[in-house]
């Protein structure tokens, strides 16, 4: 199994990969119509891996039209449940199948440690995508209380063509979180991948066809935001935009929506989440080795990351001492070497962006005790070590604004009360975590901060059975669980006039 290979072996295959690098349109793989393509990039080396079609319009227009007639023949739409389900059952497992290769795919582009892509990133896709496909043969719909002159049958219909643009922080998984729910309802789909990591997204579209899934059910548009993702936006026969990135891009989309077809719109979008630590959390060591990997797992690079730390003041200084140690030992290293726990930044922008906000936490007097520095230059990749600020105020830009890279904001407070009111006081609300044996003080730190997920005494947990998704501007529209699956159909009442 992938677990178990060495660096050299994963080198090894890095080596023999091939890249599926063209559009895959209505069943075939085709370049852009334009001929032009982008450079797609190993941030692990800054050396190019392949070169990608870049879509635009036309190959965005011709992808819709292939999802909507398949649509519109039922060769998906139609069929039941349990069809859907069987053929979605092959694709995952595929996708388990294809492993090493996806695995590999991914950590080539997005520079993460092959061992999350191998023992997280594809494994969850396939999970989830199988969730929803034994999920779908187990859906009922509704007959309304009307009484007995009328019969109200409420059933929840496919929207017809969605169109899926997402990140490339985990790729493949966030990508999966559409196609599982989208799939199963009998949508047709259109994905775009974020043009820093297209790869996983090419190769599985022929794993899709080879389970079953027809012609046209499913494309796959690479290309970059302004282009291919605005063309998606404003198309006027998409149905549906599910969206996971940034909250600017977000909205983005409502403006497209508004200015085109009024689409729905789902949103996923960033976060700057609270990490609540009072001094009478069960085991502060544990609490602050997860406010560690909190804000330091895949880079930083992590929608729900917990880049505040709030902290009792009475624990600060020896939680922030357990965080530095965990920090220390969590160096960057490549991505490739199983060992690697923390692999490099996406690419050359997203490093100059961390940076960047390091010295902005400087200037605004915030204290650096630890990291702060570009490493590992000589491989021409983009690395950054875990850092982390003490003495930050809630008012800052390092506290305010997400950063989407290892830097944590160290915040002290002195009652529950100003924990959750500094926790509230951003403009996001995706999560949040509160560690306390107090089972009081837990639900009602829980209640009154306002985000999709509160963690107690833990961090990052989670299963696609539990709804995903922020309040305020972290979006809205939730991912995973069968609430899901509200966001790909439309509710359709029949009514049927009985009489007495
Ligand atoms: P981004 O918003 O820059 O890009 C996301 C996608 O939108 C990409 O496919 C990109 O090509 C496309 N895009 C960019 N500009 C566009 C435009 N003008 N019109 C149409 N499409 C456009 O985000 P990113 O840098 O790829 O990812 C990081 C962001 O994603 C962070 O804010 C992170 O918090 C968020 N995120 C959220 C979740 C969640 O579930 N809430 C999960 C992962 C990542």
């Amino acid at each position: 199994m992938s677990a178990a290979l060495s660096i050299d072996a994963w080198k090894s295959q890095a080596a023999g990969l091939a890249y599926r690098n063209q559009a895959f349109i209505d069943g075939h793989y085709v370049a852009a119509a334009s001929g032009e393509t982008f450079d797609c990039i190993n941030p692990a080396t800054g050396k190019v891996l392949t070169r990608v079609a870049a879509c635009d319009n036309e190959d965005v227009d011709r992808a819709v039209r292939a999802a909507r007639a398949a649509f519109d023949k039922g060769v998906w739409s139609r069929r039941s449940g349990a069809e859907r389900k069987k053929v979605l059952l092959r694709f995952a497992e595929l996708i388990d199948e294809h492993a090493t290769e996806l695995a590999l795919l991914e950590t080539l582009d997005m520079g993460k440690p092959i061992r999350d892509s191998s023992k997280i990133d594809i494994p969850l896709s396939a999970a989830c995508i199988r969730w929803y496909a034994e999920a779908i043969d187990k859906v009922y719909d509704e007959i309304a209380p009307t009484g007995p002159e009328a019969i109200s049958l409420i059933r929840r219909e496919p929207l017809g063509v969605v169109g899926a643009v997402v990140p490339w922080n985990f790729p493949l998984l966030m990508a999966s979180w559409k196609i599982g729910p989208a799939l199963a309802t009998g949508n047709s789909m259109v994905l775009k991948p974020a043009e820093q990591s297209p790869l996983t997204a090419l190769r599985i579209a022929e794993l899709a066809a080879e389970a079953g899934i027809p012609a046209g059910v499913f494309n796959v548009v690479p290309g970059f935001g302004e282009t291919a993702g605005q063309a998606l936006g404003r198309h006027m026969d998409v149905d549906c935009i599910a969206f996971t990135g940034s909250a600017e891009v977000g909205k983005y989309f409502l403006k497209y929506a508004g200015e085109s077809n009024m689409k729905r719109v789902s949103l996923e979008c960033g976060g700057k989440s609270p990490n609540i630590i009072m001094a009478d959390a069960p085991d502060l060591d544990a609490a602050a080795t997860a406010a560690a990997w909190g804000i330091f797992f895949n880079q930083g690079e992590v929608c729900n990351a917990g880049s505040r730390l709030i902290v009792e003041e009475s624990v600060k200084d020896r939680v922030l001492e357990k965080v530095m140690a965990v920090g220390r030992k969590l160096q960057p290293g490549d991505p490739l070497d199983p060992k690697t726990a923390m692999g490099a930044m996406v690419d050359v922008t997203q490093l100059h962006r961390v940076l960047d906000y390091i010295e902005v936490g400087e200037k605004e007097g915030a204290k650096l005790v630890l990291g702060g520095q570009r490493v590992r230059g000589e491989t021409g990749g983009y690395y950054i070590e875990p850092t982390v600020f003490d003495q930050v105020d809630n008012r800052m830009r390092i506290a305010q604004e997400e950063i989407f890279g290892p830097v944590l904001a160290t915040i002290s407070f002195k009652d529950p009360d100003e924990a959750v009111k500094i926790g509230n006081d951003t403009i996001y609300g995706l999560a949040a975590a509160v560690w306390t044996r107090d089972i009081t003080k837990a639900l009602k730190t829980a209640r009154n901060l306002r985000a999709g997920v509160v963690w107690v005494n833990c961090f990052d947990n989670g299963h696609i059975s539990s709804p995903f998704g922020g309040f305020k501007q972290s979006g809205f529209g939730r991912d995973k669980s069968l609430h899901a699956m509200d966001k790909y159909t439309e509710l359709k009442a029949t009514w049927i006039h009985i009489g007495n």
